[in-house]
């Protein structure tokens, strides 16, 4: 098999990577930002909070007085959508390309920030004009299109609550949320293109708002040319009500604590929840951890975040992070392999793409499809790569670091979730020696423990609950609709400690530096002992046959749990002799040498799939109903529901 050799793997200490000392010369962030944040961290957010347009100064920098409600920069006015227009066209920047925009056929416009400031304005005026007031809620479902910043920065402008629906979500899932807000209005388009067609979307949104009381209004993009049925009264395109509207528009001031979006989790555990975010605290957070983490150059730089806007990531790292930060960024419409795989490279060799951020699925993927292809294009504009969504495996990490990275540029491994808005755990570019599959440490201003079942710190090595101890400024306000949901889910678990449960396993090594472990409700027990289904992925992952593992504890007679193993190959050469049995010994084999034999996988499973998420994370709770043989419970956040019919097919005849 001629496959690149792979030496080690798995958690390693010694695996480091110091930071060059050309970038460290010009980076944004140094030591002084943790020692200043160490001193006085709500001096330091309010130094960060300084750098945006305030219209009236804040009086307390936070008030804790009435925990787990926090309210940050209490008394300040600001509007959000100006410091992320407005002001650069101000400052003498309104020629700057704020979206090079990429559509999935290969159309493309380039979009400044003073034509993105008068089409926000534009729709704008025309959502007043349909008589919404601040307060007043908006769905919107778009596919990654302009249209989709220009609606959520609109609503930001007048104060109305967004909230952003994936557009690959079900009738069934749209109008949950829809009830949910209680919208007045929907934004939609006609149709979205997916892997190279056009798909309708407009016919979703009208089956989904069937009786749907509370929307007045549904405004259509035109995107695909689909012949979309409009029902007089109700609906109205987008190029009639926006494009008629006047550029001009007073921005209104609102409170710090004035609610901008609810967005969904991405269901990866359970039943996903409605997170309330507001205006001061969140706008502060997002903007300085851009401007650190990702050491953005407004006046050099091209950003490109992949992620979809109907995900935190969007809204954090496409929309308010980067424009309240002046960025050049590339948006991008399609999924990676339209027309061919090599597509995001292309896209990086075009727009000559210096910041690149994406999750571990896709990074699995690129590794499946193999390095050939991003070796096809010119990469040499990256200088700093960012992962985000689930624990980055080490070996995909070095994988990231070697063909995209040319072996020198930073990675930066962050940890965060919609309920925390902002990042949180990450190395800062230029200051942190990073270590492939760590995240590091808590950013400037950000306090956090991994703990045992009491409360207490862990010992260096053992595993245990993440939590953060301190208030932040971009810290969900709540879960919408559920004003007691979120004391139980996130509080109630160290309640006497009064700490922020994360839902997930961490571990700290020998340096004091966190590794993410998985979700807790994922950790196996196998025999008495606690593995972590993270090492045993990753562990999979390291050998060079394996593009992407997931693995899952399921009941067993004996062990209590028996660790069953479901493994995506990567491309297999042609001189291949091993079958799937062999393949399976092979990486059993693999797993006890690089873990011990007590992680060995009673149960190894080739398979073309994983089930995951919309937002592309693996969802273990329906491997283990199928390893231990039940029927699959809830798949409505599932992306593609065929993989876990052929894995629970070919489940009864694997060894
Ligand atoms: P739900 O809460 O509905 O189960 P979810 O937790 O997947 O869904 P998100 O808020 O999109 O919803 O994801 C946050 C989670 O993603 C984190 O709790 C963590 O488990 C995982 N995650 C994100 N970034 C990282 C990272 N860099 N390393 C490890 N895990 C990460
Ligand atoms: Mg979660």
């Amino acid at each position: 098999m001629s496959r690149e050799t792979v030496t080690h793997t798995g958690p390693d200490v010694a695996r480091v990577f110091a930071p060059t000392e050309q970038f460290q010369a010009q980076a944004n962030a140094d030591a002084s930002h943790y020692e200043h944040a160490d001193r006085d961290s709500e001096h330091f957010w309010a130094t960060q909070a300084e750098k945006l347009d305030w219209t009236r100064p804040w009086d307390e920098v936070l008030d804790w007085s009435n925990p787990p409600n926090a309210r940050w920069f209490t008394g300040g006015k600001l509007n959000v959508a100006y410091n992320c227009l407005d002001r650069h066209v101000l400052a003498g920047h309104g020629d700057q390309v704020a979206l090079h925009w990429v559509g999935e056929p290969g159309d493309t416009r380039d979009i400044t920030y003073s034509q993105l400031t008068d089409e926000v304005c534009r729709a704008a005026n025309a959502l007043s004009s349909l008589g919404l007031v601040a307060g007043d809620r908006v769905v919107i479902q778009l596919p990654m299109i302009p249209e989709a910043v220009v609606s959520m920065l609109a609503c930001a402008r007048l104060g109305l609550v967004h909230s952003v629906v994936f557009g690959g979500f079900s009738p069934a899932a749209l109008r949950a949320r829809v009830d949910d807000a209680a919208a007045r209005v929907v934004i939609t388009s006609d149709g979205q293109y997916r892997r190279g067609a056009g798909a309708p979307m407009k016919a979703n949104v009208d089956e989904a708002l069937m009786g749907a009381e509370t929307v007045e209004k549904v405004i259509v993009v035109r995107r695909v040319g689909e012949p979309v049925a409009m029902q007089e009264g109700r609906d109205a395109w987008w190029h009639d009500l926006v494009s008629s509207q006047s550029p001009e528009h007073e921005p209104e001031s609102f409170d710090s604590e004035h609610p901008l979006f609810i967005l969904y989790t991405s269901g990866t555990t359970g039943k996903p929840k409605g997170i309330l975010h507001t205006s001061g605290g969140y706008l502060t957070q997002v903007a300085y951890t851009h401007q650190a983490v990702f050491d953005l150059k407004p006046d050099t730089d091209v950003y490109w975040c992949g992620a979809d806007v109907g995900w935190i990531t969007g809204h954090s790292y496409i929309v308010y992070g980067p424009l309240a930060n002046r960025a050049t960024q590339v948006i991008y419409e399609g999924t990676p392999n339209t027309p061919h795989e090599g597509r995001h490279f292309e896209i990086i060799e075009k727009y000559g793409v210096t910041i690149y951020y994406i999750a571990p699925t896709l990074i699995r993927t690129f590794m499946k499809w193999g390095e050939h292809i991003p070796r096809g294009y010119n990469l040499e504009s990256v200088r700093l790569l960012g992962s985000v969504g689930e624990p980055i495996n080490p070996e995909a990490w070095m994988w990231y670091h070697t063909h995209i990275g040319r072996s020198t540029t930073p990675i930066v491994d962050t940890w965060w979730q919609t309920e925390t808005g902002a990042i949180m755990i990450s190395p800062l570019p230029g200051v942190t020696a990073t270590k492939p599959g760590s995240a590091h440490q808590a950013l400037p201003g950000i306090s956090v423990r991994v703990v045992d079942d009491h409360g207490d710190a862990v010992e260096s090595g053992g595993g245990g609950y993440l939590v953060i101890d301190k208030p932040w400024p971009a810290m969900s306000r709540g879960i919408w609709g559920e004003p007691d949901r979120a004391q139980e889910v996130y509080w109630d678990r160290f309640k006497a400690q009064g700490f922020y449960f994360a839902g997930d396993g961490a571990k700290y090594d020998e340096h004091g530096d966190i590794w993410l472990l998985g979700r807790v409700d994922d950790v196996m027990n196998i025999s008495g002992h606690r593995i972590s289904t993270v090492e045993v992925e990753s562990a999979l992952v390291s050998h060079p046959m394996v593009a992407e593992a997931a693995v899952v504890g399921a009941a067993d007679a004996t062990t209590g749990q028996a660790i069953v193993a479901f493994v995506i190959l990567r491309d297999r050469n042609d001189d291949d002799t091993l079958d799937n049995n062999d393949v399976a010994k092979v990486l059993m084999a693999h797993v006890v040498a690089e873990i011990g034999p007590i992680a060995r996988p009673k149960r190894l499973l080739i398979v073309p799939e994983l089930p995951k998420t919309r937002s592309g994370k693996i969802m273990r709770r329906l491997l283990r109903d199928v390893a231990e043989g039940r029927d699959i419970g809830d798949v409505a956040t599932l992306a593609d529901t065929s993989a876990m019919r052929t894995i629970a097919t070919s489940m009864a005849g694997a060894p």
